[in-house]
């Protein structure tokens, strides 16, 4: 249930079965979206990833068909507007060091990233069921860089977008540990970034076209009924607006908990209330596309200081004379009154509000905006607020009879990366159940 890349690598990991992924959605990938002007792709949702260094996963990318090689980013990958100028490479010593700030806050964030290095030896946390320095994570990122590092507030609000973006929540709402273990894959000298034209959509559209038949769309899981020997579902058709029963040996809920609390009933085993604690942020991407001459100072552009949007992506990151461009603005909305926004505020009125915060730093870029394609996600990520991971690591079973639970926020991590590793995890449990 679910085709977001959780519930595509369970069902790619299970193809020699018979399996049918259902959708809510009329496109499958979750998240993972891609959109399209004048046939230029572009990322709508979820952008980049990491270069995998295991092998393994190296081979399970070209299994896929994916050039692993061609989508590695160029350098700078990263840069920050911060006081009305570009700090490229800011998530590198020699970048950060180039930041306005007094010398021992940036003696500090030195201090910090060796230690994020040394971390990196045995921090593993996506996948594992139980957590290292479990210290951190009873603590906020703000109270961890201001209170016990003693680094002043300007080096927490240069990390504010960073974290509004990937980790849903800024800097005094989320997890030092969860930040952490972020920013340490940011900073760190091994890892790379990776992306695809239309972003993480790629990977998701290489999974679903490995499998038959293709992911139902526009169907939704309504309610399950488990029994001994079989699931049954309630499904709910979008398409031709009727419901229809049907029964599976193994069903694996691929779906946020918020959604996926609403289809388990009482009897299928998991303490139902446990999964009002997943909080999740919500989300506005806009597209604004048209002519636009942006210089692109870094692959991920990333800007200090604006409620309005993070951060935004160009693509192609070289425009071409004549060719259409597109600047994917990422808005991560305000927690916690998030979602209750989203929803008051007319997609209009949203769009204009991005489009007025681009031109404002920005000049002449709303004039060369011929279309904003808005994308609105209301549960888009999981935010791993303190003690989050401590209360879900090695707490909640995955499985529960005949029925597996997916999705990444499982994991407490909105990260391609923890959808994948639930994904296969999934497969796992599956294949040993329809085994015995
Ligand atoms: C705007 C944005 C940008 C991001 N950028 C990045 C990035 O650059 N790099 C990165 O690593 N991560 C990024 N992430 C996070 C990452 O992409 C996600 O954590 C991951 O893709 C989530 O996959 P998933 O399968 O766990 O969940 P989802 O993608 O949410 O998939 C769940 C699916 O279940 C479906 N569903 C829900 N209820 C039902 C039902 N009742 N019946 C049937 N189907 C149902 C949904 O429609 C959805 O398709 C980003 C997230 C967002 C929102």
């Amino acid at each position: 249930m679910g085709a977001g890349l959780s519930g595509l690598t369970a069902a790619y990991h299970l193809k020699e079965r018979q399996v049918l992924v259902l959708e809510a959605n009329s496109v499958p990938g979750g998240v993972c979206r891609q959109g399209s002007f004048r046939g230029l792709a572009y990322p709508a949702g979820s952008a980049y990833f990491y270069y995998p260094g295991d092998p393994a996963w190296q081979a399970w990318y070209r299994e896929l068909g994916l050039p692993l090689a061609d989508a590695l980013v160029d350098e700078p990958v990263s840069a920050l507007l911060y006081e009305g100028r570009w700090y490229p490479d800011c998530f590198s010593q020699s970048g950060f060091r180039k930041l306005p700030l007094p010398s021992h806050a940036k003696d500090g964030v030195m201090k910090l990233i060796d230690r994020l290095a040394a971390w990196e030896e045995d921090w593993d946390l996506i996948g594992s069921d139980s957590l290292p320095n479990p210290e951190l994570d009873a603590i906020s990122l703000a109270h961890f860089l201001e209170r016990e590092q003693g680094l002043p507030p300007q080096v927490t609000s240069i990390f504010a977008p960073y974290c509004r973006s990937c980790l849903g929540a800024g800097p005094e709402a989320v997890s030092a540990l969860a930040g952490l273990f972020f920013l340490m894959a940011e900073f760190s000298k091994e890892s790379r970034i990776a992306a695809f034209p239309e972003g993480n959509a790629r990977l998701a559209q290489a999974l679903a076209q490995s499998l038959s038949p293709p992911v139902c769309c526009g169907h939704t899981l309504v309610s399950l009924e488990p029994s001994l020997e079989s699931v049954d579902l309630l499904v709910w058709d979008s398409l031709s607006e009727r419901g229809y029963r049907i029964q599976a040996g193994v069903v694996i809920l691929a779906q946020g908990k918020f959604s996926a609390r609403h289809v388990l009933p009482s009897q299928a085993g998991w303490d139902i209330d446990v999964f009002q604690r997943f909080r999740y942020s919500s989300y506005v991407v806009a597209a604004l596309c048209g002519s636009i001459s942006l210089e692109s100072r870094g692959y991920e552009n990333w800007v200090a200081g604006d409620e309005n949007f993070s951060d935004f992506i160009l693509s192609p990151r070289i425009p071409k004379a004549g060719e259409p461009r597109v600047m994917t603005v990422f808005a991560p909305q305000p927690y916690a009154q998030n979602r209750a926004a989203l929803l008051r505020t007319p997609p209009e009125e949203k769009a204009k509000a991005i489009l007025i915060a681009v031109d404002r730093h920005f000049p002449g870029t709303a004039r060369e905006v011929e279309e904003i394609h808005l994308y609105r996600f209301g549960h888009a990520q999981i935010v791993p607020y303190p003690g989050f991971l401590s209360a879900l690591k090695g707490n909640i079973d995955q499985r529960q009879g005949r029925i597996i639970l997916a999705n990444s926020d499982l994991e407490g991590l909105p990260c391609i990366e923890a959808a994948i590793v639930q994904g296969q995890k999934a497969a796992h449990q599956a294949r040993i159940l329809l085994m015995g």
